[in-house]
């Protein structure tokens, strides 16, 4: 083991056999990002089991300068669960903290541990007859620990927010090992400064999350899911407006769907289907759901009939049956599989004011083939956040390794676009040690200068993952 990390043997007992790490099979992959693009060196895992040993942990590290790497699903897109390759930081994983402590149905919240996976919160509060919004792909394996530290989007924002508006309080260890309590359940509090929103979306760099108060909602009774085909992304834009004034503003989901990618999708992906007779270039998946047994199934129709008859909607499919519903939801949730098999893809996760949505896809995609002829541009998401991921697949019969050393010079392109039409970089999936370069570039300075010193108020020796953010 590393000098610098033995200073922390006098954890071991108290953390016994679960929670000090040192077998190399256990360790390897916390050591790697599912992608390969990250591959960092450490010896030694901590698993505490609570909020105390969290504390314990910290201020040993603080005592002795040593660096921790928080981790929790370790699904995350930017290397932030990487340690550095020196070999002296800790990993400090959270996954053992997986209880959900209380559930406060008078008051529409639930406790829960920063372990817990995101899916169980789901199930748990669907069993109870709630809803925990939160959903992405990554679910059955993402951490609430890691969804507040990332902010989390994923689909249903556009009706609940992202994970910072899903939280009413949350328990923090600082960098010293002191515990901030602040689990609230509080919907309004104007105490001075909101300080937990400072720890969310701050990806383990102010402290670990250890728990987190959520809010809950009624479950939907009622769900009514369609896929429109429209000729543009102009089109899918505009029948955004319409879509949510026809839902009574019931709108959860709304997706775009290139042709592009859905093809990849057909192809790759088992069970994918064909969703229409014909085919277009561009798809909206959208869905509408209300808690009330109040049937949508009209407002869908009337939805799809007005749209048919500006011509911003060419053909659709409203689902007849749950498993429709899934089918459908296949041909967007498989985007990101599909790529896989396609060869090298080059990803952004950008976001837009919504009326220069349809600007930024046309820009983009023609400056991107422009730089590289025959590649395949998959723009598709959030469309209803603004928020596109703008992935770019190699040209078939390319090399994949050339095409990957374009990586630099094509994220100039579309980053420079992004900035021009005063988007953002990163829209969801955060900073981590892959976009530091970027925030330097397009933030102004003034806005590092401020984040530099909130780092160095929380965590002055700036042990807590370092090289991550800033
Ligand atoms: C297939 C797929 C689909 C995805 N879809 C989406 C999507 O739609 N929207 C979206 O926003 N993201 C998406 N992601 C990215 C990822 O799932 C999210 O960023 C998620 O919130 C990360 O949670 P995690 O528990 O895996 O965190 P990790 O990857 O383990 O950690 C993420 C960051 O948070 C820090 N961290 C983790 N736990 C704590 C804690 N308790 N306290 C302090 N810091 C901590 C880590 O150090 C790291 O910097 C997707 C990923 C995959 C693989």
């Amino acid at each position: 083991m590393h000098t610098e990390l033995k200073k922390l043997f006098p954890l071991k007992e108290y953390l016994g056999p679960k929670g000090w790490i040192e077998d190399l099979s256990t360790i390897e992959p916390h050591l790697v990002e599912e992608r390969g693009l990250y591959k960092g060196k450490s010896d030694l895992l901590l698993k505490p089991n609570n909020t105390n040993e969290v504390s314990k942990i910290l201020k040993l590290c603080n005592k002795y300068n040593i660096k921790i790497v928080p981790q929790g699903g370790r699904t995350g897109l930017c290397g932030g669960t990487i340690p550095s390759n020196n070999g002296q930081e800790v990993m400090l994983s959270l996954e053992r903290m997986n209880n959900i402590k209380e559930f406060n149905e008078k008051n529409f919240t639930v406790t829960v541990e920063a372990g817990c996976i995101l899916s169980n919160i789901q199930d748990q509060a669907s069993e109870k007859n709630f809803l925990f919004p939160l959903s992405l792909a990554s679910e059955g394996s993402c951490t609430i620990g890691g969804n507040l530290s990332t902010n989390a989007g994923g689909i249903n924002v556009l009706r609940y927010g992202m994970a910072r508006d899903l939280v009413l309080g949350i328990e923090v260890v600082l960098a010293n090992g002191s515990i901030w309590n602040n689990l609230t359940s509080l919907r309004k509090d104007n105490r001075g400064y909101d300080l937990k929103q400072l720890f969310i979306g701050s990806e383990g760099t102010l402290g670990i999350i250890t728990s987190a108060v959520l809010k809950l909602f009624p479950s939907p009774k009622n769900i009514e899911t369609a896929l429109f085909a429209v000729p543009n992304s102009e089109a899918a834009i505009e029948l955004f407006g319409l879509a949510r004034s026809a839902s009574a503003d019931l709108l959860n989901a709304y997706e775009l769907v290139s042709r592009v990618g859905m093809e990849m999708v057909l192809k790759n992906i088992p069970g994918a289907k064909e969703p229409m007779n014909n085919k277009y270039k561009w798809y909206v998946l959208l869905e509408f759901s209300s808690s009330s047994e109040n049937n949508m199934r009209k407002q869908m129709e009337n939805l799809f009939e007005v749209a048919l008859n500006k011509n911003i909607v060419l053909d659709g499919v409203i689902a007849e049956s749950t498993q429709q519903r899934k089918d459908l939801w296949l041909l967007r949730d498989g985007l990101n599989e599909a790529q896989k098999p396609e060869g090298g893809s080059i990803k952004h996760d950008i976001s837009i004011p919504i009326n220069n949505v349809s600007k930024f896809i046309n820009d983009a995609t023609y400056s991107v083939v422009k730089f590289m002829p025959e590649s395949r541009v998959v723009a598709f998401g959030h469309i209803g956040d603004g928020n596109i991921h703008f992935n770019i697949s190699q040209p078939k019969k390319s090399n994949k390794e050339d095409f990957l050393n374009k990586w630099e010079s094509i994220n100039k392109i579309v980053f420079d676009i992004v900035n021009d039409l005063d988007g953002s970089f990163s829209a969801e999936h955060g900073i981590g040690k892959l976009k530091r370069e970027e925030l330097k570039f397009y933030n102004p300075e003034i806005e590092i200068n401020l984040m530099k010193s909130i780092k160095t108020t929380f965590d002055p020796k700036n042990i807590l993952n370092p090289g991550k953010v800033l």
